[in-house]
């Protein structure tokens, strides 16, 4: 057990991520209210002392106008009055940091960053160095290296991690940036069926087994919410559309017909950039589907094994082998798609680098367009988190960094660039999930998505549609993840919706 204690509410979290991060297999406690705010009240006539105390440790580390202590070791830092609150936080976390590393004997590859999508930082530098050079999205290696050197510097980024961001940074750029993002927007449709539970997931889905016969009024719902999305968004443009899930290829070939057919009906007229559908697994691929997507302009699927080893296929619940992956991929080149993705994931139960060395040589044999790279995230609500007791001695067996270093090189070998990547919460080896791609095959969506620069109007059970304001705030709104509850509730969610979108741009009243 470690117990946190920072005298400062903003600081909190950051220092308890930080220690997560560097001690992952401890429990670590923050301080409760009452003793936070006594923290507080002990340093209010001197807002510029900062302790911080992993008591179970027995490490102290303390801030106090210009000089911060570990234990014995004094480190000094610059500190002027004229910085600002935001500046001085940033020096202190650099400090939380330093001394979590010192002491541990360790670094973290992202070095303090705890958000989620670390490449928006380096979009906003190059953003900065564009302003009147007028060679937007044209660096130097020299400017390229004053972005990583930044973020190395005021967040302790590792090089090669500063690489790839600043790399990605400028690719997902040039593609943000041939969108009218304040006009345009995205349309998300989740389908929460899959054939069976995966062992991980933390997503909304139900077997479709068990609601085969609330399938036709669940699509009837997402009907009335296209329809409604339409009216709502006047005067917008659909950039691209996204049916994800859950596993939408887990409808049958005549329920995905009449989806697509009413997207057709409601959106046909609108030229977009791009149509994806999440075939996902390969136990619910079937050339009759393939043909619907076809039929309807798809024009990007995923086809996601996760790992191509049979006996961890198994494990994880799915109810289907490596060839049946291997012939729903050649099945939907056959079909025609020539924008397919693959899904893997680093770090599962039992899996070590001989494990990923097979699922990437056999995805090489497949060339698919572009390649997604999840590192293991255990999350709360999956089976996993509650069977960890059983699972604990197999996972996380794996170097992570090694494994993301071999898929990075599998990917080059294929001719794939790094297009976008996001980090989550409790992610194996603290490392990242990228989306690797051919020129020209880039998920618009995902980086639309990811990079938060334009609305995305979502539907279905257990989606959040998120308003992005001119300014870049956001605001969400959820829908209910329980199947029938969203059916009943349909109208009262599409007002709530209608809601978000009618507010006038921010600083001004509701229309
Ligand atoms: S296919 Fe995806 S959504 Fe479906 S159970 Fe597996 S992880 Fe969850």
């Amino acid at each position: 057990m470690i117990k946190t204690k920072i005298n400062r509410h903003d600081i909190e979290y950051f220092l308890y991520a930080m220690v997560k991060a560097f001690y992952k297999d401890a429990v670590v406690e923050a301080p409760d209210t009452a003793e936070h705010n006594r923290l507080e009240d002990d340093v209010r006539e001197d807002q510029d002392l900062v302790t911080c105390n992993l008591t179970s440790q027995g490490m102290t580390v303390s801030f106090n106008k210009g000089k911060c202590f570990l234990e014995d070791k004094e480190y000094s830092y610059e500190f002027s009055e004229k910085e600002d609150d935001s500046e001085y936080k940033d020096i202190v976390r650099g400090y939380i940091y330093d001394a979590l590393a010192d002491y541990s004997g360790n670094v973290l590859p992202w070095g303090n960053l705890t958000g989620i999508r670390p490449t928006k930082l380096y979009m906003n530098l190059f953003r900065a160095l564009d302003s009147g050079s007028g060679t937007e999205n044209e660096y130097t290696k020299d400017q390229i290296d004053q972005v990583v050197n930044k973020m190395a510097l005021k967040h302790r980024v590792s090089d090669y991690k500063g690489q790839l961001a600043a790399d990605i940074a400028i690719r997902e750029k040039k593609i943000i940036d041939s969108f009218d993002n304040k006009d345009g927007y995205s349309l998300y449709i989740g389908i929460p069926f899959c054939p069976s539970t995966c062992l991980y997931c933390s997503f909304t889905s139900y077997p479709i087994v068990s609601y085969k016969d609330k399938v036709r009024s669940y699509l009837d719902a997402i009907y009335e919410e296209l329809k409604a999305a339409k009216e709502i968004m006047v005067g917008k443009h659909l950039d691209t559309i996204y049916i994800g899930g859950g596993t939408p290829s887990s409808l049958s070939s005549q329920d995905m017909d009449y989806l697509l057919s009413k997207v057709q009906e409601v959106f046909g007229n609108e030229n977009i950039a791009e149509y994806t559908v999440e075939a996902g697994r390969a136990d619910s691929i079937t050339e009759d589907k393939l043909k619907v997507l076809k039929k309807y302009g798809v024009s990007r699927i995923s086809v996601n094994p996760q790992t191509m080893n049979d006996d961890t296929l198994k494990r994880i619940g799915r109810h289907h082998d490596t060839k049946a992956v291997i012939d729903a991929f050649n099945m939907a080149r056959e079909v025609g798609f020539d924008n397919i993705n693959m899904d893997i994931i680093l770090g599962l139960p039992g899996e070590d680098l001989a494990y990923v060395d097979r699922t990437l040589e056999a995805i090489k044999e497949l060339k698919p367009d572009s390649l997604t790279v999840h590192s293991l995230a255990i999350k709360r609500a999956s089976r996993l988190k509650e069977m960890m007791d059983k699972y604990n001695s197999e996972i996380g067996v794996i170097d992570f960094d090694k494994a993301m270093n071999m898929s990075i090189e599998a990917a080059d070998s294929m001719g794939l660039k790094p297009y976008y990547l996001y980090r989550q919460k409790d992610m194996g080896g603290n490392l990242e999930n990228t989306g690797f791609a051919s020129d020209g095959k880039y998920g618009i969506y995902n980086i639309l998505m990811m990079e938060e620069v334009q609305s995305i109007y979502a539907i279905g059970a257990g989606t959040v549609t998120k308003r992005v304001y001119d300014d870049g705030h956001i605001e969400r709104c959820d829908t209910h993840k329980d199947v029938n509850l969203y059916i009943a509730d349909i109208e009262a969610m599409i007002e709530r919706k209608r809601g978000l979108i009618a507010k006038k741009e921010r600083n001004r009243s509701y229309e």
